[in-house]
């Protein structure tokens, strides 16, 4: 009999999960869709989460919970800025919160934040991902695992069924 498959680097894993904060709530989950595929090894999903993973097999389940310095990291005091009301439109409706979808003035790059407070003349806009500072619960189970092939690992990404990207 061979030994079984366990999650190593170069190995691309098949994850079902659901994704819960302290409090509870689920924030994200594979139910409705079709398992994660990821590649071991390769920094495709959060570091705590890959390093709890390492020896599972098929069938396998496992409640693993991350902190945050080893998720999206802590809240950056830093990644705050404040702007003036007047950057958004006098129509706009801004509430403590709200995410926004903003582009560099100079480089054109999309990128995403929240605002933090609203004042009178002025937002404060808070630039940490959105799980910043926020200790994840994850419930994982592995229907299916299967060694990389070669193109896999030289992309350092898992492809799907039919040997395209995702
Ligand atoms: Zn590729």
């Amino acid at each position: 009999m061979s030994e079984q498959l366990k999650i190593k680097d170069g190995v691309v894993v098949s994850l079902d999960y659901t994704l819960r904060l302290d409090d509870g709530e689920v924030i994200d989950s594979s139910d409705d869709n079709e398992p994660l595929e990821y590649l071991h090894g390769y920094g495709q999903i959060i570091p705590g989460l890959e390093k709890a993973l390492v020896g599972l097999t098929v069938g396998d389940s496992k409640t693993v919970v991350v902190p945050a310095a080893e998720a999206y990291g802590e809240v950056d005091m830093e990644a705050f800025e404040i702007v003036p009301r007047s950057m958004f439109p006098d129509d706009m409706e801004l509430e403590e919160g709200l995410a926004l979808s903003l582009r560099d003035a100079e480089t054109n790059e999309p990128f995403d934040a929240a605002i933090a407070e609203v004042r009178e003349t002025e937002v404060m806009l808070d630039f940490n991902h959105p799980l910043a500072g926020e200790t994840l619960h994850f419930e994982v189970r592995i229907p299916a695992l299967r060694p990389a092939t070669a193109e896999e690992m030289s992309h350092g990404h898992a492809h799907g069924p039919d040997g395209h990207h995702h």
